[in-house]
């Protein structure tokens, strides 16, 4: 499948490269690694006249840990890089596990933070070919008007298929985005719209720069778990990312604080709510862990948007959520 015709920009900073997405706003598209992005002009999803490309703008790279105990991560910062940092390994570990289960290393060489957060949200009836597309009638995510996945529905239910935003919402993330008009700061959590189509709260005109990560979610233990067909290479067909401190005073061995986030059954990766309430004050145990996977499943709302049937998918959120409590506990234990 041949890439449709654009006209490429190389802007070296920030300014250039707000400026011609301010003015091309609508026929311009953000290229950071690529890797999402080119096998979906390919397939002609998306065929801007423009594509940005960022990988010239160096301030957007680089792991940034700050004086008050928080870090700063350019957008353009590969997730092999994320991987491999000892700073994130040592304060925010659930950040780079998750990462380090993307894709391939190949790929997680050329993928960025950036583009992971921005990811599109997929569908098997979505991420084909123009012909396999125009055969099946399109579909309200791109040219057609009808769901084929909840048919008679008039909602796209694409799903959210990132490893590191379940991760980076346990540790209260928040993004910088840029225009030509200046900078705004929102929590991740408020980044996603829980839509299938219009997935992300970013306008045409817009850029993710940065992501921080602050001192308050530092030196959580955390574990990530990830359901895939292969072992390598596949997005996550249901993910689970838990943080845990547990009691330094006190009550020893209970936890102080927990949260969990999920992907890749939903239009949007979410935190679930009330895990930390469940959790904290108590050691956790066996029912504990049991009872922190049954509110996971709860929220979650697979469809056949993916492969394996969505009672699997949701059923493996609430396995891995109590594997990934009990490991976080024990991890924990021996911090
Ligand atoms: C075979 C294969 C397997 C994969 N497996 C996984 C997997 O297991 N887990 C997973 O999470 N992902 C997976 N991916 C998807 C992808 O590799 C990663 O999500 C990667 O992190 C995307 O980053 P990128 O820099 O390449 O994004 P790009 O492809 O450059 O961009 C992705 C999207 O984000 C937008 N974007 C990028 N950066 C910014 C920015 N700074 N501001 C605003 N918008 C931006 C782009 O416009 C585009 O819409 C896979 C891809 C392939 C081809
Ligand atoms: S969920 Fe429905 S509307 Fe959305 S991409 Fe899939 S088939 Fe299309």
């Amino acid at each position: 499948m041949s890439l449709p015709q654009f006209k490429l920009l190389r802007p070296r900073t920030v300014e250039e490269a707000v400026s011609p997405l301010g003015d091309y706003a609508g026929n311009i598209l953000v290229l950071a690694g690529g890797t999402d992005l080119i096998p979906s002009m390919r397939q002609k999803l998306f065929e801007p006249e423009y594509v940005l490309d960022l990988r010239g703008v160096a301030a957007m790279r680089g792991i940034r840990p700050q004086p008050d105990g928080s870090v700063e991560i350019g957008a353009l910062t590969t997730l092999r890089a994320i991987e491999r940092s000892d700073c994130l390994r040592q304060h925010y570990p659930v950040l780079t596990e998750a990462a380090a289960t993307v894709a391939s290393p190949v790929l997680r060489n050329m993928g960025t933070i950036g583009g992971n957060i921005c990811l599109d949200t997929r569908c098997l009836w979505y991420n084909q070919s123009l012909t396999w597309r125009k055969g099946c009638g399109f579909c309200i995510k791109k040219d057609g008007d009808l769901c084929h996945v909840a048919p008679g529905g008039t909602k796209c239910w694409a799903v959210f298929s990132g490893d590191t935003p379940p991760a980076l919402l346990c540790l209260n993330a928040e993004l910088e985005i840029a225009s030509a008009r200046g900078t705004r700061r929102v929590a991740l959590q408020d980044f996603y719209t829980g839509l299938g189509e219009n997935y992300r709260k970013l306008q045409p005109n817009e850029l993710v720069t940065r992501v921080f990560l602050p001192a308050s979610a530092a030196d959580y233990r955390g574990v990530y778990r990830k359901l895939r067909v292969r072992g390598s290479i596949d997005y996550p067909l249901a993910g689970v990312a838990v943080v845990m401190k547990r009691s330094s005073n006190g009550k020893s061995g209970h936890v102080a604080d927990a949260r969990i986030g999920i992907t890749a059954v939903n239009p949007a990766p979410l935190l679930v709510k009330g895990a930390s309430e469940l959790l904290a004050g108590k050691a956790v145990d066996d029912a504990l862990a049991e009872a922190a996977g049954n509110l996971a499943a709860k929220i979650c709302k697979p469809l056949t948007t993916s492969a394996l049937t969505p009672e699997y998918r949701r059923e493996m959120i609430r396995v891995f959520t109590k594997r990934a409590v009990l490991a976080a506990a024990h991890t924990a234990d021996h911090n």
